[in-house]
Protein backbone atom coordinates (compact mmCIF):
# COMPACT_ATOMS: atom_id res chain seq x y z
CA UNK A 1 0.00 0.00 0.00
CA UNK A 2 2.59 2.54 -1.01
CA UNK A 3 0.09 5.46 -1.58
CA UNK A 4 -2.42 4.75 0.91
CA UNK A 5 -2.76 8.75 1.41
CA UNK A 6 -4.45 9.18 5.10
CA UNK A 7 -7.13 12.23 5.79
CA UNK A 8 -7.37 13.54 9.25
CA UNK A 9 -10.57 12.65 11.03
CA UNK A 10 -12.28 16.18 11.80
CA UNK A 11 -15.57 17.05 11.73
CA UNK A 12 -14.21 20.15 9.41
CA UNK A 13 -12.89 17.38 7.00
CA UNK A 14 -16.40 15.12 7.09
CA UNK A 15 -18.67 18.53 6.66
CA UNK A 16 -16.45 18.83 3.29
CA UNK A 17 -17.49 15.62 1.79
CA UNK A 18 -21.39 16.61 1.79
CA UNK A 19 -20.51 20.23 0.39
CA UNK A 20 -17.58 20.68 -1.65
CA UNK A 21 -17.81 19.13 -4.73
CA UNK A 22 -14.46 17.47 -5.86
CA UNK A 23 -11.81 19.80 -7.65
CA UNK A 24 -11.60 19.82 -11.25
CA UNK A 25 -8.75 17.92 -11.72
CA UNK A 26 -9.21 15.15 -9.35
CA UNK A 27 -9.23 11.47 -10.13
CA UNK A 28 -12.63 11.61 -9.11
CA UNK A 29 -13.75 14.35 -11.99
CA UNK A 30 -11.60 12.95 -14.04
CA UNK A 31 -13.34 9.64 -14.02
CA UNK A 32 -16.73 11.78 -14.43
CA UNK A 33 -15.95 13.29 -17.63
CA UNK A 34 -14.58 10.51 -19.06
CA UNK A 35 -17.50 8.11 -18.69
CA UNK A 36 -20.18 10.49 -19.30
CA UNK A 37 -17.77 11.76 -22.73
CA UNK A 38 -17.09 8.67 -23.83
CA UNK A 39 -18.44 5.78 -21.87
CA UNK A 40 -17.33 3.07 -24.30
CA UNK A 41 -13.74 4.23 -24.74
CA UNK A 42 -13.41 4.71 -20.79
CA UNK A 43 -14.83 1.20 -20.22
CA UNK A 44 -11.75 -0.24 -23.24
CA UNK A 45 -8.89 1.80 -21.48
CA UNK A 46 -9.81 0.60 -17.87
CA UNK A 47 -10.96 -2.79 -18.25
CA UNK A 48 -8.38 -5.25 -18.22
CA UNK A 49 -8.85 -7.41 -21.40
CA UNK A 50 -7.23 -10.85 -20.05
CA UNK A 51 -8.85 -12.56 -17.76
CA UNK A 52 -7.10 -12.59 -13.95
CA UNK A 53 -8.15 -15.67 -11.92
CA UNK A 54 -10.85 -15.04 -9.31
CA UNK A 55 -8.52 -16.06 -6.60
CA UNK A 56 -5.84 -13.95 -7.66
CA UNK A 57 -8.21 -10.69 -7.67
CA UNK A 58 -9.63 -12.08 -4.41
CA UNK A 59 -5.88 -10.97 -2.82
CA UNK A 60 -7.54 -7.23 -3.41
CA UNK A 61 -10.59 -7.92 -1.55
CA UNK A 62 -8.74 -9.85 1.85
CA UNK A 63 -9.01 -6.87 4.50
CA UNK A 64 -11.72 -8.00 7.29
CA UNK A 65 -11.54 -4.49 9.42
CA UNK A 66 -13.14 -1.59 9.07
CA UNK A 67 -10.24 1.19 8.35
CA UNK A 68 -9.85 2.94 10.75
CA UNK A 69 -9.00 6.21 9.52
CA UNK A 70 -10.42 8.10 6.41
CA UNK A 71 -8.76 8.21 3.10
CA UNK A 72 -8.70 10.85 0.86
CA UNK A 73 -11.55 10.56 -2.38
CA UNK A 74 -8.66 10.85 -4.73
CA UNK A 75 -6.94 7.50 -3.06
CA UNK A 76 -9.97 6.04 -3.47
CA UNK A 77 -10.85 6.51 -6.76
CA UNK A 78 -7.50 4.95 -8.12
CA UNK A 79 -7.62 2.18 -6.08
CA UNK A 80 -11.01 1.42 -7.22
CA UNK A 81 -10.07 2.25 -10.60
CA UNK A 82 -6.55 -0.10 -10.07
CA UNK A 83 -8.74 -3.35 -8.14
CA UNK A 84 -11.99 -2.80 -9.10
CA UNK A 85 -13.05 -1.49 -12.68
CA UNK A 86 -9.74 -2.78 -14.08
CA UNK A 87 -11.37 -6.53 -13.65
CA UNK A 88 -14.94 -5.89 -14.28
CA UNK A 89 -16.59 -7.61 -17.58
CA UNK A 90 -16.95 -4.95 -20.18
CA UNK A 91 -20.88 -5.87 -20.60
CA UNK A 92 -21.82 -3.35 -22.89
CA UNK A 93 -18.93 -4.44 -25.67
CA UNK A 94 -20.28 -5.14 -28.71
CA UNK A 95 -18.59 -8.75 -28.77
CA UNK A 96 -19.38 -9.65 -25.32
CA UNK A 97 -23.16 -11.51 -26.51
CA UNK A 98 -23.25 -14.02 -24.13
CA UNK A 99 -25.46 -12.73 -21.72
CA UNK A 100 -28.38 -10.69 -21.01
CA UNK A 101 -27.13 -7.85 -19.65
CA UNK A 102 -27.47 -5.28 -22.52
CA UNK A 103 -25.66 -2.15 -23.61
CA UNK A 104 -27.13 0.92 -22.15
CA UNK A 105 -28.09 4.37 -24.21
CA UNK A 106 -25.37 7.55 -23.13
CA UNK A 107 -28.47 9.80 -21.99
CA UNK A 108 -28.93 7.16 -19.02
CA UNK A 109 -25.51 8.12 -17.07
CA UNK A 110 -26.37 11.80 -16.56
CA UNK A 111 -30.02 10.86 -15.42
CA UNK A 112 -28.66 8.20 -13.35
CA UNK A 113 -26.79 10.50 -11.83
CA UNK A 114 -29.67 12.74 -10.88
CA UNK A 115 -31.71 9.99 -9.71
CA UNK A 116 -28.85 8.92 -6.73
CA UNK A 117 -28.77 12.71 -6.72
CA UNK A 118 -32.50 13.33 -5.67
CA UNK A 119 -32.29 9.89 -3.70
CA UNK A 120 -36.36 9.45 -3.40
CA UNK A 121 -37.44 6.93 -1.65
CA UNK A 122 -41.04 4.98 -3.76
CA UNK A 123 -42.43 3.27 -0.35
CA UNK A 124 -43.82 6.10 0.28
CA UNK A 125 -45.31 9.55 -1.04
CA UNK A 126 -44.21 11.90 1.41
CA UNK A 127 -40.19 10.90 0.20
CA UNK A 128 -40.80 10.62 -3.32
CA UNK A 129 -43.56 13.32 -4.33
CA UNK A 130 -43.86 13.18 -8.00
CA UNK A 131 -41.89 10.02 -8.38
CA UNK A 132 -45.08 7.76 -7.13
CA UNK A 133 -46.71 9.46 -10.03
CA UNK A 134 -44.31 8.59 -12.53
CA UNK A 135 -44.25 5.51 -11.63
CA UNK A 136 -47.39 4.62 -12.27
CA UNK A 137 -47.61 6.01 -15.16
CA UNK A 138 -44.96 3.75 -16.45
CA UNK A 139 -46.26 0.84 -15.14
CA UNK A 140 -49.92 2.11 -16.45
CA UNK A 141 -47.82 2.62 -19.94
CA UNK A 142 -46.48 -1.02 -19.99
CA UNK A 143 -49.73 -2.07 -18.80
CA UNK A 144 -51.37 -0.48 -22.10
CA UNK A 145 -48.74 -2.35 -24.49
CA UNK A 146 -49.72 -5.80 -22.89
CA UNK A 147 -53.22 -5.61 -22.23
CA UNK A 148 -54.73 -2.68 -23.80
CA UNK A 149 -55.05 -4.60 -27.06
CA UNK A 150 -58.30 -6.24 -25.59
CA UNK A 151 -60.12 -2.81 -25.51
CA UNK A 152 -60.94 -0.21 -28.01
CA UNK A 153 -58.74 2.96 -27.42
CA UNK A 154 -61.25 5.50 -26.77
CA UNK A 155 -61.81 2.82 -23.62
CA UNK A 156 -58.44 2.72 -22.94
CA UNK A 157 -58.38 6.18 -22.54
CA UNK A 158 -61.22 6.31 -20.06
CA UNK A 159 -59.76 2.88 -18.36
CA UNK A 160 -55.90 4.46 -17.55
CA UNK A 161 -57.22 7.66 -16.75
CA UNK A 162 -59.23 6.40 -13.92
CA UNK A 163 -57.31 3.61 -12.20
CA UNK A 164 -53.73 4.83 -13.10
CA UNK A 165 -53.31 6.84 -10.46
CA UNK A 166 -56.02 5.39 -8.18
CA UNK A 167 -55.34 4.67 -4.39
CA UNK A 168 -57.41 1.70 -4.10
CA UNK A 169 -55.89 0.12 -7.47
CA UNK A 170 -52.44 -1.01 -8.65
CA UNK A 171 -51.76 -2.02 -12.40
CA UNK A 172 -48.34 -3.58 -11.64
CA UNK A 173 -45.32 -2.94 -9.27
CA UNK A 174 -42.23 -2.00 -10.24
CA UNK A 175 -38.65 -3.96 -8.47
CA UNK A 176 -35.97 -4.80 -8.28
CA UNK A 177 -35.95 -7.22 -11.06
CA UNK A 178 -37.54 -10.11 -12.75
CA UNK A 179 -36.91 -12.90 -9.14
CA UNK A 180 -38.73 -10.39 -7.04
CA UNK A 181 -41.51 -9.71 -9.97
CA UNK A 182 -42.47 -13.26 -10.18
CA UNK A 183 -42.16 -13.69 -6.13
CA UNK A 184 -44.98 -10.62 -6.09
CA UNK A 185 -46.97 -12.48 -9.10
CA UNK A 186 -46.97 -15.56 -6.71
CA UNK A 187 -47.80 -14.49 -3.41
CA UNK A 188 -50.57 -12.66 -4.87
CA UNK A 189 -51.57 -16.24 -6.49
CA UNK A 190 -51.33 -17.97 -3.77
CA UNK A 191 -53.51 -15.28 -1.40
CA UNK A 192 -55.80 -15.00 -3.87
CA UNK A 193 -56.24 -19.22 -4.12
CA UNK A 194 -56.35 -19.76 0.02
CA UNK A 195 -58.37 -16.42 0.24
CA UNK A 196 -60.50 -15.85 3.54
CA UNK A 197 -63.85 -18.25 3.35
CA UNK A 198 -65.98 -18.44 6.16
CA UNK A 199 -64.47 -18.07 9.46
CA UNK A 200 -61.09 -19.09 7.64
CA UNK A 201 -59.23 -15.71 7.58
CA UNK A 202 -57.41 -16.23 4.38
CA UNK A 203 -53.61 -17.22 4.16
CA UNK A 204 -51.60 -13.74 5.10
CA UNK A 205 -53.17 -13.33 8.37
CA UNK A 206 -53.73 -17.65 9.58
CA UNK A 207 -50.47 -18.86 7.33
CA UNK A 208 -50.15 -22.10 5.63
CA UNK A 209 -50.58 -24.51 7.94
CA UNK A 210 -54.01 -24.07 8.29
CA UNK A 211 -54.83 -22.39 4.74
CA UNK A 212 -54.07 -26.02 3.42
CA UNK A 213 -56.08 -27.70 6.18
CA UNK A 214 -59.14 -25.10 5.50
CA UNK A 215 -59.02 -26.26 2.28
CA UNK A 216 -57.94 -29.47 2.13
CA UNK A 217 -54.91 -29.70 -0.08
CA UNK A 218 -52.55 -32.19 -0.05
CA UNK A 219 -50.28 -29.90 -1.64
CA UNK A 220 -49.70 -26.87 -3.57
CA UNK A 221 -48.09 -26.63 -6.31
CA UNK A 222 -46.80 -24.18 -9.43
CA UNK A 223 -46.72 -25.86 -12.86
CA UNK A 224 -43.99 -24.99 -15.44
CA UNK A 225 -42.07 -25.88 -18.33
CA UNK A 226 -38.52 -27.36 -17.52
CA UNK A 227 -37.25 -24.36 -18.89
CA UNK A 228 -38.85 -22.05 -16.21
CA UNK A 229 -36.07 -19.86 -14.65
CA UNK A 230 -34.53 -20.67 -11.43
CA UNK A 231 -36.38 -17.77 -9.48
CA UNK A 232 -39.74 -19.67 -9.41
CA UNK A 233 -38.05 -22.02 -7.32
CA UNK A 234 -36.58 -19.73 -4.99
CA UNK A 235 -40.59 -17.78 -5.18
CA UNK A 236 -41.89 -21.83 -4.46
CA UNK A 237 -39.67 -22.10 -1.56
CA UNK A 238 -40.15 -18.26 0.25
CA UNK A 239 -43.81 -18.91 -0.18
CA UNK A 240 -43.91 -21.79 1.82
CA UNK A 241 -44.00 -24.79 -0.86
CA UNK A 242 -41.05 -26.90 -1.46
CA UNK A 243 -39.12 -26.70 -4.60
CA UNK A 244 -40.24 -29.65 -5.60
CA UNK A 245 -43.75 -28.36 -6.07
CA UNK A 246 -42.33 -26.59 -9.26
CA UNK A 247 -44.02 -29.24 -11.49
CA UNK A 248 -42.04 -29.15 -14.61
CA UNK A 249 -43.59 -30.42 -17.68
CA UNK A 250 -41.89 -31.18 -20.71
CA UNK A 251 -40.87 -29.60 -23.46
CA UNK A 252 -41.22 -30.23 -27.29
CA UNK A 253 -38.45 -30.44 -29.91
CA UNK A 254 -38.22 -26.30 -29.45
CA UNK A 255 -38.13 -26.01 -26.08
CA UNK A 256 -41.97 -24.84 -25.54
CA UNK A 257 -44.03 -26.41 -23.22
CA UNK A 258 -45.88 -29.61 -24.24
CA UNK A 259 -49.77 -29.33 -24.01
CA UNK A 260 -50.53 -33.06 -23.81
CA UNK A 261 -48.09 -33.09 -21.13
CA UNK A 262 -49.66 -30.29 -19.59
CA UNK A 263 -52.91 -31.58 -19.55
CA UNK A 264 -51.98 -34.96 -18.13
CA UNK A 265 -49.62 -33.59 -15.36
CA UNK A 266 -53.40 -31.24 -14.47
CA UNK A 267 -55.38 -34.43 -14.32
CA UNK A 268 -52.92 -36.30 -11.74
CA UNK A 269 -52.83 -33.20 -9.57
CA UNK A 270 -56.06 -33.00 -9.13
CA UNK A 271 -56.56 -36.81 -8.59
CA UNK A 272 -54.23 -36.31 -5.58
CA UNK A 273 -56.14 -33.20 -4.28
CA UNK A 274 -53.15 -30.75 -4.93
CA UNK A 275 -53.86 -27.17 -5.34
CA UNK A 276 -53.03 -25.41 -8.63
CA UNK A 277 -51.18 -22.15 -7.64
CA UNK A 278 -50.56 -20.63 -11.02
CA UNK A 279 -50.23 -21.92 -14.64
CA UNK A 280 -46.60 -20.63 -15.31
CA UNK A 281 -45.80 -19.70 -19.17
CA UNK A 282 -42.40 -18.89 -20.12
CA UNK A 283 -42.20 -15.74 -22.79
CA UNK A 284 -38.36 -16.35 -23.83
CA UNK A 285 -36.53 -18.92 -21.47
CA UNK A 286 -33.94 -18.07 -20.35
CA UNK A 287 -31.43 -20.44 -22.03
CA UNK A 288 -33.04 -20.94 -25.47
CA UNK A 289 -35.16 -17.56 -26.04
CA UNK A 290 -38.38 -19.83 -26.76
CA UNK A 291 -41.89 -18.89 -26.01
CA UNK A 292 -44.19 -21.23 -24.43
CA UNK A 293 -48.16 -21.32 -26.35
CA UNK A 294 -49.76 -18.96 -24.23
CA UNK A 295 -52.80 -18.86 -25.90
CA UNK A 296 -53.54 -22.54 -25.53
CA UNK A 297 -52.17 -21.91 -21.56
CA UNK A 298 -54.58 -19.82 -21.16
CA UNK A 299 -57.38 -21.56 -22.69
CA UNK A 300 -56.35 -23.74 -20.13
CA UNK A 301 -55.92 -21.66 -17.40
CA UNK A 302 -59.13 -20.32 -17.75
CA UNK A 303 -61.11 -23.95 -18.14
CA UNK A 304 -59.59 -24.56 -14.63
CA UNK A 305 -60.11 -21.31 -12.92
CA UNK A 306 -55.59 -21.13 -12.40
CA UNK A 307 -53.95 -18.20 -11.79
CA UNK A 308 -52.00 -17.63 -15.26
CA UNK A 309 -48.28 -16.20 -15.07
CA UNK A 310 -46.03 -15.23 -18.10
CA UNK A 311 -42.55 -14.39 -17.04
CA UNK A 312 -41.59 -12.51 -19.64
CA UNK A 313 -38.23 -11.03 -17.93
CA UNK A 314 -36.32 -11.24 -20.84
CA UNK A 315 -38.82 -11.61 -23.98
CA UNK A 316 -41.33 -9.34 -22.75
CA UNK A 317 -39.97 -6.21 -23.98
CA UNK A 318 -40.98 -8.03 -27.74
CA UNK A 319 -44.19 -6.96 -26.93
CA UNK A 320 -43.49 -3.10 -28.19
CA UNK A 321 -42.67 -4.41 -31.84
CA UNK A 322 -46.08 -4.99 -33.85
CA UNK A 323 -43.89 -6.85 -36.35
CA UNK A 324 -42.87 -9.29 -33.42
CA UNK A 325 -45.97 -9.37 -31.22
CA UNK A 326 -47.92 -12.09 -32.42
CA UNK A 327 -44.75 -14.74 -31.07
CA UNK A 328 -46.25 -13.62 -27.65
CA UNK A 329 -50.20 -14.25 -28.74
CA UNK A 330 -52.33 -14.74 -25.19
CA UNK A 331 -50.02 -12.58 -23.24
CA UNK A 332 -52.95 -10.09 -23.03
CA UNK A 333 -54.85 -12.93 -21.43
CA UNK A 334 -52.51 -13.49 -17.82
CA UNK A 335 -53.27 -12.64 -14.65
CA UNK A 336 -49.87 -11.20 -13.90
CA UNK A 337 -46.82 -10.84 -16.14
CA UNK A 338 -43.22 -10.62 -15.30
CA UNK A 339 -41.19 -7.97 -17.20
CA UNK A 340 -37.41 -6.63 -16.75
CA UNK A 341 -36.85 -3.41 -18.11
CA UNK A 342 -32.89 -4.06 -17.42
CA UNK A 343 -32.83 -6.95 -20.20
CA UNK A 344 -34.13 -6.16 -23.09
CA UNK A 345 -35.41 -2.84 -22.75
CA UNK A 346 -31.73 -1.16 -22.60
CA UNK A 347 -32.05 0.16 -18.73
CA UNK A 348 -29.74 -0.45 -16.06
CA UNK A 349 -30.31 -3.21 -13.54
CA UNK A 350 -32.56 -2.68 -10.64
CA UNK A 351 -35.32 -1.96 -13.04
CA UNK A 352 -38.08 -5.83 -12.67
CA UNK A 353 -42.14 -4.92 -13.28
CA UNK A 354 -44.98 -7.19 -12.46
CA UNK A 355 -48.16 -6.50 -13.79
CA UNK A 356 -51.59 -7.47 -12.84
CA UNK A 357 -54.23 -7.75 -15.30
CA UNK A 358 -57.07 -6.55 -12.45
CA UNK A 359 -56.14 -3.48 -10.79
CA UNK A 360 -57.41 -5.36 -7.94
CA UNK A 361 -55.09 -8.31 -7.44
CA UNK A 362 -53.05 -6.39 -4.91
CA UNK A 363 -55.86 -5.96 -2.59
CA UNK A 364 -54.90 -9.32 -1.00
CA UNK A 365 -51.50 -8.62 -0.44
CA UNK A 366 -52.05 -4.88 0.82
CA UNK A 367 -50.35 -4.18 3.90
CA UNK A 368 -51.33 -0.80 6.20
CA UNK A 369 -49.04 0.86 9.18
CA UNK A 370 -50.64 3.56 11.21
CA UNK A 371 -46.77 5.94 11.21
CA UNK A 372 -46.54 4.99 6.93
CA UNK A 373 -49.00 3.52 4.20
CA UNK A 374 -52.16 4.71 5.88
CA UNK A 375 -55.23 3.51 4.36
CA UNK A 376 -56.34 5.15 1.31
CA UNK A 377 -53.24 6.56 0.52
CA UNK A 378 -51.31 6.42 -2.89
CA UNK A 379 -47.88 5.10 -1.10
CA UNK A 380 -46.63 2.54 -3.33
CA UNK A 381 -45.19 0.10 -0.64
CA UNK A 382 -48.41 -0.80 0.99
CA UNK A 383 -49.07 -3.69 -1.87
CA UNK A 384 -44.97 -3.90 -2.62
CA UNK A 385 -43.13 -7.05 -1.36
CA UNK A 386 -39.76 -4.22 -1.07
CA UNK A 387 -39.66 -1.36 0.97
CA UNK A 388 -37.61 1.47 0.53
CA UNK A 389 -36.97 1.57 -3.52
CA UNK A 390 -35.07 3.64 -5.35
CA UNK A 391 -36.44 6.11 -8.27
CA UNK A 392 -35.33 3.46 -10.99
CA UNK A 393 -38.45 4.11 -13.31
CA UNK A 394 -37.73 7.18 -13.96
CA UNK A 395 -34.99 5.87 -16.50
CA UNK A 396 -37.59 3.18 -17.92
CA UNK A 397 -39.64 6.69 -18.04
CA UNK A 398 -36.84 8.76 -20.09
CA UNK A 399 -35.75 5.36 -22.27
CA UNK A 400 -39.65 4.91 -22.92
CA UNK A 401 -39.84 8.71 -24.28
CA UNK A 402 -36.72 8.95 -25.78
CA UNK A 403 -37.05 6.09 -28.29
CA UNK A 404 -40.63 5.51 -28.11
CA UNK A 405 -42.77 2.70 -28.83
CA UNK A 406 -41.49 2.92 -32.62
CA UNK A 407 -37.95 2.73 -31.68
CA UNK A 408 -38.30 0.27 -29.61
CA UNK A 409 -39.82 -2.01 -32.47
CA UNK A 410 -36.40 -1.22 -34.15
CA UNK A 411 -34.06 -1.95 -31.82
CA UNK A 412 -35.95 -5.57 -31.08
CA UNK A 413 -35.92 -6.40 -34.64
CA UNK A 414 -32.76 -5.42 -35.35
CA UNK A 415 -31.39 -7.70 -32.58
CA UNK A 416 -33.67 -10.75 -33.84
CA UNK A 417 -32.40 -9.93 -37.48
CA UNK A 418 -29.01 -9.91 -36.25
CA UNK A 419 -29.47 -13.48 -34.29
CA UNK A 420 -31.38 -15.00 -37.65
CA UNK A 421 -28.16 -13.96 -39.52
CA UNK A 422 -25.90 -15.29 -36.83
CA UNK A 423 -27.64 -18.45 -37.53
CA UNK A 424 -26.99 -18.55 -40.92
CA UNK A 425 -23.59 -17.58 -40.81
CA UNK A 426 -23.32 -21.21 -38.58
CA UNK A 427 -25.55 -22.65 -41.01
CA UNK A 428 -23.18 -22.12 -43.42
CA UNK A 429 -20.33 -23.17 -42.11
CA UNK A 430 -18.66 -27.00 -41.98
CA UNK A 431 -17.74 -26.81 -38.76
CA UNK A 432 -20.52 -25.90 -36.63
CA UNK A 433 -23.85 -27.00 -35.85
CA UNK A 434 -26.60 -24.64 -34.60
CA UNK A 435 -28.02 -26.73 -31.78
CA UNK A 436 -32.06 -24.04 -31.10
CA UNK A 437 -32.95 -21.82 -34.07
CA UNK A 438 -33.65 -18.05 -32.88
CA UNK A 439 -37.31 -17.29 -31.85
CA UNK A 440 -36.19 -13.80 -30.45
CA UNK A 441 -32.35 -12.76 -30.43
CA UNK A 442 -31.42 -15.46 -28.89
CA UNK A 443 -29.73 -19.20 -29.92
CA UNK A 444 -27.47 -21.88 -28.89
CA UNK A 445 -25.13 -23.87 -31.47
CA UNK A 446 -21.40 -26.03 -30.79
CA UNK A 447 -18.46 -26.55 -32.95
CA UNK A 448 -18.30 -29.49 -34.66
CA UNK A 449 -15.84 -30.82 -36.94
CA UNK A 450 -17.23 -31.67 -40.08
CA UNK A 451 -15.09 -34.99 -40.10
CA UNK A 452 -17.05 -35.72 -36.89
CA UNK A 453 -20.06 -34.87 -38.05
CA UNK A 454 -20.40 -36.83 -41.03
CA UNK A 455 -18.89 -39.76 -38.28
CA UNK A 456 -22.16 -39.18 -36.00
CA UNK A 457 -24.30 -39.59 -39.14
CA UNK A 458 -23.34 -43.16 -39.57
CA UNK A 459 -21.80 -44.48 -36.14
CA UNK A 460 -24.22 -45.87 -33.22
CA UNK A 461 -25.69 -44.52 -30.46
CA UNK A 462 -23.30 -46.11 -28.27
CA UNK A 463 -20.66 -44.18 -29.90
CA UNK A 464 -22.91 -41.04 -30.60
CA UNK A 465 -23.12 -40.82 -26.86
CA UNK A 466 -19.21 -41.17 -26.16
CA UNK A 467 -18.42 -38.60 -29.25
CA UNK A 468 -20.82 -36.01 -27.45
CA UNK A 469 -19.20 -36.35 -24.29
CA UNK A 470 -15.63 -35.34 -26.03
CA UNK A 471 -17.83 -32.65 -27.86
CA UNK A 472 -18.84 -31.36 -24.53
CA UNK A 473 -15.32 -30.90 -22.93
CA UNK A 474 -14.08 -28.91 -25.97
CA UNK A 475 -17.51 -26.68 -25.91
CA UNK A 476 -16.38 -25.68 -22.65
CA UNK A 477 -12.79 -25.88 -23.77
CA UNK A 478 -13.14 -23.22 -26.09
CA UNK A 479 -16.03 -21.21 -24.44
CA UNK A 480 -13.35 -20.95 -21.61
CA UNK A 481 -10.14 -19.78 -23.76
CA UNK A 482 -12.37 -17.46 -25.76
CA UNK A 483 -13.45 -15.76 -22.27
CA UNK A 484 -10.13 -16.24 -20.80
CA UNK A 485 -8.81 -14.24 -23.93
CA UNK A 486 -10.78 -11.38 -23.22
CA UNK A 487 -11.50 -10.24 -27.06
CA UNK A 488 -14.98 -11.61 -26.84
CA UNK A 489 -17.72 -13.72 -24.97
CA UNK A 490 -20.49 -16.08 -25.47
CA UNK A 491 -21.86 -17.55 -22.37
CA UNK A 492 -23.13 -21.78 -22.49
CA UNK A 493 -25.21 -23.78 -20.97
CA UNK A 494 -26.60 -27.38 -21.12
CA UNK A 495 -29.69 -28.71 -23.23
CA UNK A 496 -30.91 -32.03 -24.16
CA UNK A 497 -32.47 -31.80 -27.46
CA UNK A 498 -34.94 -34.06 -29.06
CA UNK A 499 -31.99 -34.46 -31.81
CA UNK A 500 -29.83 -36.38 -29.49
CA UNK A 501 -31.88 -39.14 -28.22
CA UNK A 502 -32.50 -37.35 -24.85
CA UNK A 503 -28.24 -36.98 -24.21
CA UNK A 504 -27.74 -33.23 -22.24
CA UNK A 505 -25.22 -31.77 -24.28
CA UNK A 506 -22.92 -28.34 -23.55
CA UNK A 507 -23.80 -25.65 -25.99
CA UNK A 508 -22.79 -21.81 -26.69
CA UNK A 509 -25.30 -19.40 -25.89
CA UNK A 510 -25.66 -15.74 -27.79
CA UNK A 511 -27.93 -13.07 -26.75
CA UNK A 512 -27.77 -10.92 -29.93
CA UNK A 513 -29.70 -7.63 -28.29
CA UNK A 514 -26.34 -5.61 -28.69
CA UNK A 515 -27.11 -2.78 -31.52
CA UNK A 516 -23.80 -2.02 -31.96
CA UNK A 517 -22.65 -5.98 -32.68
CA UNK A 518 -22.12 -6.16 -36.44
CA UNK A 519 -21.30 -8.28 -38.56
CA UNK A 520 -17.96 -8.61 -38.97
CA UNK A 521 -18.04 -8.99 -35.11
CA UNK A 522 -19.86 -12.34 -35.73
CA UNK A 523 -17.83 -13.54 -38.19
CA UNK A 524 -14.64 -12.86 -35.78
CA UNK A 525 -16.35 -14.61 -33.16
CA UNK A 526 -16.84 -18.02 -35.18
CA UNK A 527 -13.05 -17.40 -36.66
CA UNK A 528 -11.73 -17.18 -33.04
CA UNK A 529 -13.52 -20.19 -31.97
CA UNK A 530 -12.30 -22.36 -34.66
CA UNK A 531 -8.63 -20.93 -34.04
CA UNK A 532 -8.91 -22.02 -30.12
CA UNK A 533 -10.44 -25.15 -31.07
CA UNK A 534 -7.66 -25.79 -33.80
CA UNK A 535 -5.23 -24.57 -30.75
CA UNK A 536 -7.06 -27.31 -28.77
CA UNK A 537 -5.13 -30.46 -31.00
CA UNK A 538 -2.25 -29.49 -28.99
CA UNK A 539 -4.33 -28.80 -25.59
CA UNK A 540 -6.39 -31.65 -25.47
CA UNK A 541 -4.77 -34.20 -27.51
CA UNK A 542 -6.71 -37.03 -26.05
CA UNK A 543 -9.77 -35.74 -26.78
CA UNK A 544 -9.01 -35.24 -30.12
CA UNK A 545 -7.02 -37.94 -31.11
CA UNK A 546 -9.53 -39.81 -30.20
CA UNK A 547 -12.18 -38.22 -32.33
CA UNK A 548 -10.17 -37.68 -35.22
CA UNK A 549 -9.43 -41.90 -35.04
CA UNK A 550 -12.99 -42.86 -35.22
C1 LIG B 1 -33.69 -12.97 -15.92
C2 LIG B 1 -34.90 -13.77 -15.72
C3 LIG B 1 -35.51 -13.85 -14.46
C4 LIG B 1 -34.90 -13.24 -13.21
O1 LIG B 1 -34.79 -11.86 -13.30
P1 LIG B 1 -33.75 -11.05 -12.40
O2 LIG B 1 -33.93 -9.67 -12.89
O3 LIG B 1 -32.40 -11.64 -12.68
O4 LIG B 1 -34.14 -11.23 -10.98
C5 LIG B 1 -36.69 -14.57 -14.35
N1 LIG B 1 -37.21 -15.20 -15.41
C6 LIG B 1 -36.64 -15.15 -16.64
C7 LIG B 1 -37.30 -15.87 -17.78
C8 LIG B 1 -35.46 -14.44 -16.83
O5 LIG B 1 -34.90 -14.39 -18.06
Amino acid sequence: MSDKRLAAASEENLFRIFTIPEAPDSTLARIEQEVSQNLDGFLRDNIVAVEKPLSEIEQDFQDSVVPEHPQFVSALADELLDKLVAQSVHTSSPSFIGHMTSALPYFLLPLSKLMVGLNQNLVKIETSKAFTPLERQVIGMLHRIAYGGTRTEAHNDQYYKSVMHSADTSLGAFCSGGTVANISALWIARNTLLGPNGSFKGVSKEGLFRAMSHYGYSRLVVLVSERGHYSLGKAADVLGLGRQDIVSVKTDENNKICIESLEQRITELKAENAGILSLVGVAGTTETGNIDPLDKMADIAEREGIHFHVDAAWGGATMMSNNQRPLLKGIERADSITVDAHKQMYVPMGAGMVLFKDAHSTDVIEHHAEYILRKGSKDLGSHTLEGSRPGMSMLVYACLKVMGRSGYEMLIDRSIDTAKYFADLINAEDDFELVSEPELCLLTYRYVPKVVKDYMETCDAEEKHIINELLNDLTRFIQKKQRESGRSFVSRTRLTPKAHDGQTITVFRCVLANPLTTKDILKDILAEQKEIAKESWRSLPAILKKIASL
